[in-house]
């Protein structure tokens, strides 16, 4: 018998939501995320596809309805689809066991359109398209690599299969800055949602992110002069605030992770691809669920281990981006967290 009590923290906010990171490795090497000489681990060190899905059946015993598989960028594993395939099992599951609401992910989009039919096949409704500018040499110098035409390509073949996609950007002085307005018109055009990131202090990158962080405070003034914004009710259970723009009828979010105290409604865990389980994304707590999954009793272990996770998540976050010595506020990369 698996156990299916609720996960709750000591603060009483209930968990729901699980980001697992499915591998580190990545196809791009975006300047704010990652070193071009990134070290990636050793394979052994990260969860198998099998232990992957028998820990998130695990979560969703206890109460997990959401899921977002990333990465690194999750549609490089070679056996990714398999486990979008066994996971997509639990929506609307009815076996005592826990079911999804709702299984996503998120991607940097340059293997979509290989993929985008089985994810919707899938289950997969909705997901997530991380894109900073529409400029093929800004983005070939941003992520140090030359494949915006195939990114553009899978988001078209991405609505094409009938899933909902949203653009998440992150804002970066000096480098997509004025073209923040054309990102949104043309997601827009298209029919997406476009979210707004401020750069966060997360792993050694080779520059100084403080260069490049744009504070949102600015953008949605700039945005105000140009368009009319009314705050949006909608809400995604996220750091996200939400505005519909009159002139483009679409929506935008800002997500200002350092500006704004958004812990308080916090329903989310994430694990990466090694297992370690991080209650905050901006704490440096962890469990080792790895070991957990690895044990002579693995769901006995799970459990326990979650329920450690319980009472170590931390009430708010510490980041700070203008940390002293310009070292990061953690020292783990976004790509290990998934973001
Ligand atoms: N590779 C996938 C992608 O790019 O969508 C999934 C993983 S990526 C780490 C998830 C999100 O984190 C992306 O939207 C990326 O732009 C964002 N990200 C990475 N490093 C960041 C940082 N230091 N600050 C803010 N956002 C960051
Ligand atoms: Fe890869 Fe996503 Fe990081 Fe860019 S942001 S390097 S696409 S993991």
């Amino acid at each position: 018998m698996s156990d299916n009590r609720p996960l709750v923290d000591q603060f009483k906010r209930t968990i729901s939501y699980l980001r697992l990171s499915v591998t580190d490795r990545c196809d791009l090497r975006c300047a704010y995320c990652m070193p071009e000489a990134m070290q990636f681990l050793p394979r052994a060190e990260v969860l198998s596809l099998e232990e992957l899905h028998r820990m998130a059946l695990g979560f969703i015993a206890r109460g997990v309805t959401k899921l977002r598989l990333t990465g690194g960028e999750p549609l490089v594993r070679r056996d990714m689809i398999e486990l979008v395939k066994a996971l997509g099992r639990k929506i609307g599951a009815n076996d005592g066991q826990g079911a999804l609401e709702e299984l996503t992910l998120t991607t940097n989009g340059t293997q979509l359109s290989r993929f985008a039919d089985d994810l919707r096949e899938a289950g997969v409704r909705r997901i997530n398209v991380s894109l900073d500018t529409l400029d093929r040499d800004k983005f070939a110098k941003l992520s140090r690599r030359d494949m915006l035409p195939q990114v553009l390509e899978g988001i078209d073949a991405a609505l094409a299969a009938g899933l909902k996609v949203k653009i998440n950007t992150v804002a970066l002085k000096g480098i997509n800055e004025h073209e923040i307005v054309d990102l949104i018109a043309w997601a827009h055009a298209k029919a997406m949602e476009l979210t707004l990131i401020e750069v966060m202090p997360l792993g050694e990158v080779e520059e100084d992110r403080f260069d490049h962080y744009l504070p949102l405070g600015e953008v949605q003034a700039e945005l105000a002069r140009r368009w009319t914004l009314s705050p949006s009710a909608h809400r995604s259970g996220g750091p996200a605030r939400y505005f519909d723009v009159g002139e483009t009828g679409g929506r935008i979010g800002l997500i200002t992770p350092l500006t704004n105290n958004f812990c308080e409604g916090c329903n989310r865990v994430r694990v990466t691809a090694t297992g370690q389980l991080y209650p905050c994304l901006g704490g440096g707590e962890q469990v080792d669920l790895r070991a957990a999954m690895r044990s002579d009793d693995p769901n006995t272990a799970l459990t326990e281990a979650l329920d450690v996770a319980m009472k170590i998540k931390p009430l708010r976050h510490h980041f700070a981006i203008n940390s002293p010595g310009g070292a990061p506020a953690l020292a783990r990369h976004m790509s290990m967290t998934g973001g």
